[in-house]
């Protein structure tokens, strides 16, 4: 950062300072994780300097020839990854995947979607009134079963039978259980609608077989890049060869520009890194860090959404604490634990304040904690959540976490 230092010494601070805060800090957000040095340096290269409008062998610019070769390495390893027919790896978010699926399928202002509802585990770009999804496109929303808190396909299935949508979309942002992709395909065939599976979140554990894949299973299967799969912010699509020409067209010319080249060179980067046999060792600790978070949290009476987790996040419910998510959230941040609030089913509380908080372990275990410390960073959780106002005990736990997390590096050699 010795240039930038010079150049601009007030951002290399600021940077130097969330530095500071990753190092010295417990990262759980559910959605983050941390990349590898060779993510970063593929990211911050020479190849942001050039347009690429257009795919491999197809540009809209001369002197493309890398370029085209970083994005065909990017799709092979992806196609490789999930045993994909097609693959696009140009969309610059994990929103603007969703949109070019609903973009090549649904006609605006006509069409209808299913979903499931942000407050019940779904995303913004799934439907929501404030997100140009349901803006766009007359939408449905389905939830999970109050008592289980499960998906309840029997009731997916009626709505659908009943809404006729031309999508479905299944997959979540806080849904900590396993999600039967088979079951959304087989709905949506029963009523002529195509399949669309999001799986930002656990990307990463279906590489891995750690988690069920929708590639082959669903029509489309859109991601983010930065989640579980540990790569730069981006997006992905993957779908069966009929398909391909009609997404890339509603990528590139139809919502994006030129693609953003030095982060398809780091999402290549980081397809070839998931495809290593530590990965897999990787994805399979991720579910056992959160399994042994939710134990100690359940073992306090804290309750749990559907009781536990089958992934990388846990959902607690604090509405019998007298506690709302955006409190805890702030009380736990003091204590140098990033975490963030989150609805639960049944809420009542807006999104802004909430009844529940949203805990994640991909970032804590990519750093190389296990088990152990698990139990350890769920003993913070439950000291600092007992007592809110107690700032001396959150400038304990603040110590604790300190001192944990300097024993991990940001870095690790498996990294
Ligand atoms: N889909 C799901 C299920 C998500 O959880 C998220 C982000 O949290 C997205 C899509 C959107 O990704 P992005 O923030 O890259 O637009």
């Amino acid at each position: 950062m010795s240039y930038l230092a010079t150049a601009d010494p007030e951002i290399a601070e600021l940077i130097e300072c969330e530095r500071l805060r990753q190092v010295n800090g417990l990262e759980l957000i559910a959605s983050e994780n941390l990349v590898s040095k060779a993510v970063l340096e593929a990211m911050g290269s020479i190849m942001t300097n050039k347009y690429a409008e257009g795919y491999p062998g197809k540009r809209y610019y001369g002197g493309c020839e890398f370029h085209d070769k970083v994005e065909n390495l990017a799709r092979d390893r992806l196609k490789q990854l999930f045993n994909a027919e097609h693959a696009n790896v140009q969309p610059h978010s994990g929103t603007q995947a969703n949109m070019a699926v609903y973009f090549s399928v649904m006609e605006c202002g006509k069409d209808r979607m299913m979903s499931m509802s942000l407050t019940q585990g779904g995303h913004l770009s799934h439907g929501s009134p404030v997100s140009f999804s349901g803006k766009m496109y007359e939408v449905s929303q389905y939830g999970v079963d109050l008592k289980t808190e499960l998906i309840d396909y029997g009731a997916v299935e009626e709505m659908a039978k009943k809404v006729k949508p031309k999508v479905i979309v299944c997959g979540a942002s806080a849904y900590p259980r396993e999600i039967d992709f088979k079951a959304f395909q087989e709905i949506a065939d029963s009523v002529g609608a195509y399949c669309m599976a999001d799986i930002a979140h656990i990307a990463g554990l279906c590489a891995a077989g750690v988690h069920p894949s929708p590639v082959n299973v669903v029509n489309f299967t859109t991601s983010t890049t930065h989640k579980t799969l540990r790569g730069p912010r981006g997006g992905v699509i993957m779908c069966n060869e009929e398909y391909g020409a009609m997404i890339d067209k509603a990528i590139f010319p139809g919502m994006q520009g030129g693609p953003l080249m030095h982060t398809i060179a780091g999402k290549a980067v980081c397809f070839k890194e998931a495809l290593q046999p530590s990965f897999k060792d990787y994805s399979r600790q991720v579910v056992k860090n959160a399994q042994a978070l939710a134990e100690t949290l359940d073992e306090a009476d804290l309750r749990l959404v559907s009781g536990g987790t089958d992934n990388h996040l846990i959902l607690i419910d604090l509405s019998n604490r007298g506690l709302t998510g955006l409190e805890a959230e702030v009380a736990l941040g003091k204590a140098g634990i990033t975490v963030n609030k989150n609805t639960i089913p049944n809420e009542n509380r807006s999104p802004f304040v909430t009844s529940g908080l949203r805990i994640g372990t991909p970032a804590v275990t990519s750093r190389g904690m296990k088990e152990d410390e698990m139990h350890q960073i769920g003993e913070y959780i439950i000291r600092v959540l007992k007592d809110i106002q107690d700032e001396a005990t959150i400038k304990t736990v603040k110590d604790e976490v300190t001192a944990l997390a300097s024993r991990y590096t940001l870095y690790p050699e498996s990294l």
